[in-house]
Protein backbone atom coordinates (compact mmCIF):
# COMPACT_ATOMS: atom_id res chain seq x y z
CA UNK A 1 0.00 0.00 0.00
CA UNK A 2 2.72 2.14 0.89
CA UNK A 3 6.49 1.59 -0.09
CA UNK A 4 9.86 4.43 0.75
CA UNK A 5 12.21 3.59 -1.57
CA UNK A 6 15.89 5.01 -0.10
CA UNK A 7 13.71 8.48 0.55
CA UNK A 8 15.95 11.60 1.26
CA UNK A 9 14.38 14.78 2.57
CA UNK A 10 16.42 17.97 2.74
CA UNK A 11 14.49 21.28 3.69
CA UNK A 12 15.28 24.57 2.47
CA UNK A 13 18.26 26.09 4.58
CA UNK A 14 20.03 22.53 4.62
CA UNK A 15 18.11 20.75 6.98
CA UNK A 16 17.61 17.15 6.66
CA UNK A 17 14.77 15.72 7.80
CA UNK A 18 15.21 12.26 6.17
CA UNK A 19 17.91 9.76 5.23
CA UNK A 20 17.43 7.22 3.04
CA UNK A 21 14.13 6.13 4.75
CA UNK A 22 12.86 2.38 3.91
CA UNK A 23 10.16 0.33 4.63
CA UNK A 24 6.55 -1.00 3.20
CA UNK A 25 3.16 -0.92 5.24
CA UNK A 26 1.11 -3.62 3.43
CA UNK A 27 -2.66 -2.96 2.67
CA UNK A 28 -5.03 -3.53 6.21
CA UNK A 29 -1.58 -2.94 7.95
CA UNK A 30 -1.35 -0.47 11.24
CA UNK A 31 1.91 0.57 12.13
CA UNK A 32 3.48 3.45 14.91
CA UNK A 33 5.89 6.02 13.51
CA UNK A 34 8.13 6.77 16.54
CA UNK A 35 10.81 8.82 17.68
CA UNK A 36 12.04 12.46 19.18
CA UNK A 37 10.55 16.08 18.25
CA UNK A 38 11.79 16.64 14.99
CA UNK A 39 13.08 13.57 14.35
CA UNK A 40 11.33 13.57 11.03
CA UNK A 41 7.90 12.08 11.90
CA UNK A 42 5.64 15.09 10.57
CA UNK A 43 7.94 15.11 7.95
CA UNK A 44 7.33 11.92 6.69
CA UNK A 45 3.61 12.00 7.07
CA UNK A 46 3.45 14.78 4.41
CA UNK A 47 5.44 13.03 1.95
CA UNK A 48 2.76 10.39 1.51
CA UNK A 49 -0.03 12.56 1.06
CA UNK A 50 2.30 15.33 -1.33
CA UNK A 51 2.31 17.96 1.50
CA UNK A 52 5.74 18.05 0.77
CA UNK A 53 8.24 16.36 -2.06
CA UNK A 54 10.94 13.93 -1.81
CA UNK A 55 14.47 14.92 -2.92
CA UNK A 56 15.85 11.41 -3.68
CA UNK A 57 14.18 7.96 -3.36
CA UNK A 58 10.31 6.76 -4.43
CA UNK A 59 7.25 6.54 -3.00
CA UNK A 60 5.17 4.49 -4.18
CA UNK A 61 1.41 4.58 -2.85
CA UNK A 62 -1.04 1.76 -4.11
CA UNK A 63 1.88 0.95 -6.78
CA UNK A 64 1.90 4.54 -7.93
CA UNK A 65 5.49 6.55 -7.75
CA UNK A 66 3.57 9.24 -6.09
CA UNK A 67 6.77 10.96 -6.21
CA UNK A 68 6.61 12.06 -9.86
CA UNK A 69 2.56 13.18 -9.43
CA UNK A 70 2.13 16.64 -10.86
CA UNK A 71 0.63 19.33 -8.66
CA UNK A 72 -2.39 19.36 -10.30
CA UNK A 73 -2.60 15.06 -9.68
CA UNK A 74 -2.25 15.67 -5.96
CA UNK A 75 -6.00 16.30 -4.86
CA UNK A 76 -6.34 12.69 -6.49
CA UNK A 77 -3.89 11.21 -3.95
CA UNK A 78 -4.83 12.96 -0.98
CA UNK A 79 -8.73 11.69 -1.69
CA UNK A 80 -7.36 8.14 -0.86
CA UNK A 81 -6.11 9.93 2.57
CA UNK A 82 -7.26 10.24 5.68
CA UNK A 83 -5.31 13.07 7.87
CA UNK A 84 -5.65 13.78 11.07
CA UNK A 85 -3.90 16.14 13.49
CA UNK A 86 -2.65 17.32 16.89
CA UNK A 87 -4.41 20.28 16.28
CA UNK A 88 -7.53 19.41 14.40
CA UNK A 89 -7.85 22.42 12.64
CA UNK A 90 -11.76 22.32 12.67
CA UNK A 91 -13.43 25.14 11.25
CA UNK A 92 -15.16 27.33 14.75
CA UNK A 93 -17.82 28.99 13.05
CA UNK A 94 -19.12 25.60 11.53
CA UNK A 95 -21.25 23.52 13.05
CA UNK A 96 -20.21 19.78 13.81
CA UNK A 97 -22.09 18.06 10.85
CA UNK A 98 -20.39 21.13 8.51
CA UNK A 99 -17.07 20.17 9.49
CA UNK A 100 -17.68 16.80 8.72
CA UNK A 101 -19.14 17.04 5.60
CA UNK A 102 -16.36 19.88 3.82
CA UNK A 103 -14.12 17.03 2.55
CA UNK A 104 -17.56 15.53 0.56
CA UNK A 105 -18.66 18.66 -1.13
CA UNK A 106 -15.55 18.59 -3.38
CA UNK A 107 -16.84 15.10 -4.37
CA UNK A 108 -20.28 16.11 -5.77
CA UNK A 109 -22.24 13.71 -3.85
CA UNK A 110 -25.87 14.32 -3.76
CA UNK A 111 -27.37 15.87 -0.53
CA UNK A 112 -29.12 12.87 0.68
CA UNK A 113 -25.82 10.85 0.07
CA UNK A 114 -23.49 12.89 2.28
CA UNK A 115 -26.44 13.26 5.25
CA UNK A 116 -26.07 9.00 5.41
CA UNK A 117 -21.97 9.46 5.52
CA UNK A 118 -21.40 12.40 7.30
CA UNK A 119 -24.05 10.46 10.22
CA UNK A 120 -22.38 7.52 9.56
CA UNK A 121 -18.85 8.58 10.12
CA UNK A 122 -20.47 10.53 13.47
CA UNK A 123 -21.87 7.78 14.43
CA UNK A 124 -18.34 5.71 14.86
CA UNK A 125 -16.30 8.40 16.56
CA UNK A 126 -19.84 8.02 19.07
CA UNK A 127 -20.96 12.09 18.54
CA UNK A 128 -23.96 11.66 16.50
CA UNK A 129 -26.14 13.69 19.14
CA UNK A 130 -23.70 16.82 18.55
CA UNK A 131 -23.93 16.96 15.29
CA UNK A 132 -25.73 20.92 15.66
CA UNK A 133 -23.38 21.61 18.13
CA UNK A 134 -20.07 24.18 17.66
CA UNK A 135 -16.15 22.95 18.21
CA UNK A 136 -16.70 25.63 20.79
CA UNK A 137 -19.29 23.60 22.93
CA UNK A 138 -17.27 20.24 22.67
CA UNK A 139 -14.28 18.90 24.88
CA UNK A 140 -10.99 18.41 23.89
CA UNK A 141 -11.74 14.76 22.95
CA UNK A 142 -14.70 15.57 21.40
CA UNK A 143 -13.43 17.87 19.10
CA UNK A 144 -10.75 15.31 18.22
CA UNK A 145 -12.90 12.80 17.30
CA UNK A 146 -14.80 15.31 15.32
CA UNK A 147 -11.08 15.91 13.32
CA UNK A 148 -11.38 11.53 12.89
CA UNK A 149 -14.74 11.66 11.55
CA UNK A 150 -13.96 14.45 8.79
CA UNK A 151 -10.89 12.36 7.79
CA UNK A 152 -13.11 9.19 7.80
CA UNK A 153 -16.21 10.65 6.10
CA UNK A 154 -15.14 9.83 2.27
CA UNK A 155 -14.06 6.17 3.56
CA UNK A 156 -10.50 6.74 2.55
CA UNK A 157 -8.42 3.21 2.20
CA UNK A 158 -5.31 5.12 4.39
CA UNK A 159 -4.94 7.19 7.51
CA UNK A 160 -2.46 8.98 8.92
CA UNK A 161 -2.15 10.54 12.24
CA UNK A 162 0.33 13.11 13.63
CA UNK A 163 0.26 13.36 17.43
CA UNK A 164 -3.65 12.86 17.53
CA UNK A 165 -3.32 11.79 21.27
CA UNK A 166 -1.04 15.04 22.14
CA UNK A 167 -3.14 17.11 23.65
CA UNK A 168 -5.29 14.58 25.62
CA UNK A 169 -5.27 12.75 28.67
CA UNK A 170 -4.39 9.02 28.99
CA UNK A 171 -7.75 7.73 28.66
CA UNK A 172 -9.15 9.64 26.20
CA UNK A 173 -5.68 8.64 24.38
CA UNK A 174 -6.91 5.05 24.79
CA UNK A 175 -10.57 6.00 23.29
CA UNK A 176 -8.86 7.56 20.27
CA UNK A 177 -6.42 4.73 19.73
CA UNK A 178 -8.93 2.25 20.09
CA UNK A 179 -11.29 3.71 17.20
CA UNK A 180 -7.96 3.70 14.79
CA UNK A 181 -7.43 0.02 15.83
CA UNK A 182 -11.23 -0.40 14.67
CA UNK A 183 -10.91 1.38 11.62
CA UNK A 184 -7.67 -0.81 10.66
CA UNK A 185 -10.12 -4.27 11.34
CA UNK A 186 -12.31 -3.28 8.44
CA UNK A 187 -9.11 -3.03 6.25
CA UNK A 188 -8.23 0.42 6.89
CA UNK A 189 -4.15 1.26 6.57
CA UNK A 190 -2.91 3.04 9.56
CA UNK A 191 -0.18 4.83 10.52
CA UNK A 192 0.54 6.98 13.53
CA UNK A 193 3.16 9.17 14.66
CA UNK A 194 3.60 9.57 18.09
CA UNK A 195 6.16 10.08 20.60
CA UNK A 196 4.46 8.77 23.36
CA UNK A 197 6.02 5.27 24.12
CA UNK A 198 2.92 4.16 26.39
CA UNK A 199 0.73 4.10 23.84
CA UNK A 200 2.88 1.70 21.81
CA UNK A 201 4.34 -0.51 24.60
CA UNK A 202 2.33 -4.05 24.23
CA UNK A 203 1.29 -3.24 20.69
CA UNK A 204 1.21 -6.14 18.08
CA UNK A 205 1.79 -3.40 15.24
CA UNK A 206 4.79 -2.48 13.66
CA UNK A 207 7.00 -0.24 14.80
CA UNK A 208 8.77 2.82 12.51
CA UNK A 209 11.18 4.33 14.71
CA UNK A 210 12.89 6.78 13.29
CA UNK A 211 16.20 8.51 14.66
CA UNK A 212 17.62 12.19 13.16
CA UNK A 213 16.07 11.19 9.99
CA UNK A 214 17.04 7.38 9.95
CA UNK A 215 14.88 4.83 10.38
CA UNK A 216 14.61 1.25 11.53
CA UNK A 217 11.80 -0.74 11.60
CA UNK A 218 10.49 -3.69 14.63
CA UNK A 219 7.91 -5.48 16.61
CA UNK A 220 7.50 -5.40 19.97
CA UNK A 221 7.88 -9.19 19.97
CA UNK A 222 11.27 -8.62 18.49
CA UNK A 223 11.94 -6.23 21.25
CA UNK A 224 11.12 -8.59 24.11
CA UNK A 225 13.29 -11.34 22.27
CA UNK A 226 16.00 -9.26 22.20
CA UNK A 227 15.45 -7.86 25.97
CA UNK A 228 16.02 -4.41 24.03
P1 LIG B 1 6.18 -11.30 7.46
O1 LIG B 1 5.86 -9.93 6.90
O2 LIG B 1 7.13 -12.09 6.58
O3 LIG B 1 5.00 -12.07 7.90
P2 LIG B 1 6.94 -10.10 9.98
O4 LIG B 1 5.81 -9.15 9.85
O5 LIG B 1 7.02 -10.93 11.22
O6 LIG B 1 7.07 -11.10 8.76
O7 LIG B 1 8.29 -9.29 9.83
C1 LIG B 1 9.48 -9.90 9.46
C2 LIG B 1 10.57 -8.85 9.44
O8 LIG B 1 10.26 -7.85 8.46
C3 LIG B 1 10.72 -8.15 10.77
O9 LIG B 1 12.10 -8.02 11.02
C4 LIG B 1 10.10 -6.80 10.59
O10 LIG B 1 10.84 -5.83 11.27
C5 LIG B 1 10.20 -6.59 9.08
N1 LIG B 1 9.00 -5.93 8.59
C6 LIG B 1 7.73 -6.34 8.77
N2 LIG B 1 6.88 -5.49 8.19
C7 LIG B 1 7.63 -4.54 7.61
C8 LIG B 1 7.35 -3.38 6.88
N3 LIG B 1 6.08 -3.02 6.64
N4 LIG B 1 8.36 -2.63 6.43
C9 LIG B 1 9.63 -2.98 6.69
N5 LIG B 1 9.98 -4.07 7.40
C10 LIG B 1 8.99 -4.83 7.87
P1 LIG C 1 8.88 15.49 14.01
O1 LIG C 1 7.52 15.46 13.39
O2 LIG C 1 9.44 14.13 14.28
O3 LIG C 1 8.95 16.38 15.22
P2 LIG C 1 9.63 17.05 11.66
O4 LIG C 1 9.38 16.18 10.49
O5 LIG C 1 8.63 18.09 12.00
O6 LIG C 1 9.90 16.12 12.94
O7 LIG C 1 11.04 17.76 11.49
C1 LIG C 1 12.22 17.07 11.07
C2 LIG C 1 13.35 18.09 10.90
O8 LIG C 1 13.08 18.92 9.79
C3 LIG C 1 13.51 19.01 12.10
O9 LIG C 1 14.89 19.28 12.22
C4 LIG C 1 12.77 20.24 11.68
O10 LIG C 1 13.29 21.39 12.31
C5 LIG C 1 13.00 20.27 10.19
N1 LIG C 1 11.88 20.90 9.46
C6 LIG C 1 10.60 20.52 9.50
N2 LIG C 1 9.83 21.29 8.67
C7 LIG C 1 10.69 22.18 8.13
C8 LIG C 1 10.53 23.23 7.17
N3 LIG C 1 9.34 23.52 6.63
N4 LIG C 1 11.63 23.95 6.83
C9 LIG C 1 12.84 23.65 7.33
N5 LIG C 1 13.07 22.67 8.22
C10 LIG C 1 12.00 21.93 8.62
Amino acid sequence: MIHFLEVSKVYLGGRQALQNVSFHLTKGQMAFLMGHSGAGKSTLLKLICGLERANAGRILFSGHDITRLKNAELPFLRRQIGMIFQEHHLLFDRTVYDNVSMPLIITGKSTENMRRRVSAALDKVNLLDKAKNFPVQLSGGEQQRVGIARAIVNKPMVLLADEPTGNLDPSLSQTIMQLFGEFNRVGVTVLIATHNIKLVNHSQHLLLTLNRGRMSVSTNDEKEKNNI
